[in-house]
């Protein structure tokens, strides 16, 4: 069960996301958000973008966010958001591309089940990572993983030694 919940590609508790991001932007109402709630925040900085480049209750013809895991990582997942103005025009189209790849970036310093920052490998103890994803890893090539979230590990699995950042 443990592993189901690890290797699942279904956003993490999607409504919590759209619930409260529903506060602050109404706008996003009717329109689909697929998206895990550890990316809340990321998507809430989004919205505001949006809304400093369209007005603030802007008018969009449509607006899609999905998310999809990546195959080498196991907390992070990659945002597509797809978005059209009722107006579009080459300076609000560049803006909405910066603003979306700014939030694609933001994404992958944040694991997306639960919003802690994510640590390299170099910075948490190797054995214990390799125990880890021995137990909880479905990937054969677990090896390359990179990023990981020691919040969500430490629930897991039990505690991790965290290094001094000074040691790598
Ligand atoms: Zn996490």
């Amino acid at each position: 069960m443990k592993l189901q919940a690890v290797v699942t590609d279904k956003p993490v508790d999607n409504v919590h996301l759209y619930d409260s991001l529903l506060d602050y932007f109404p706008w996003i109402k009717n329109w689909r958000i697929n998206v895990s709630s550890g990316l809340t925040y990321v998507l809430g900085e989004l919205f505001n973008d949006i809304e400093e480049i369209l007005g603030k209750a802007p008018d969009i013809k449509f607006l899609r966010i999905v998310e999809e895991p990546y195959s080498d990582e196991m907390f992070m997942r990659e945002l597509y958001v797809f978005i059209e103005p009722d107006v579009r025009n080459a300076a609000n189209s560049a803006a909405l591309a910066f603003a979306i790849s700014k939030a694609k970036q933001n994404s992958k310093q944040l694991c997306f089940k639960c919003g802690c920052r994510l640590k390299h490998f170099r910075e948490i103890d190797e054995q214990q990572v390799e125990m880890f994803l021995e137990k909880f890893s479905s990937s054969e090539s677990h090896s390359q993983f990179m990023h990981f979230c020691v919040s969500c590990m430490t629930k897991e699995y039990g505690a991790f030694d965290e290094k001094d950042s000074e040691n790598y």
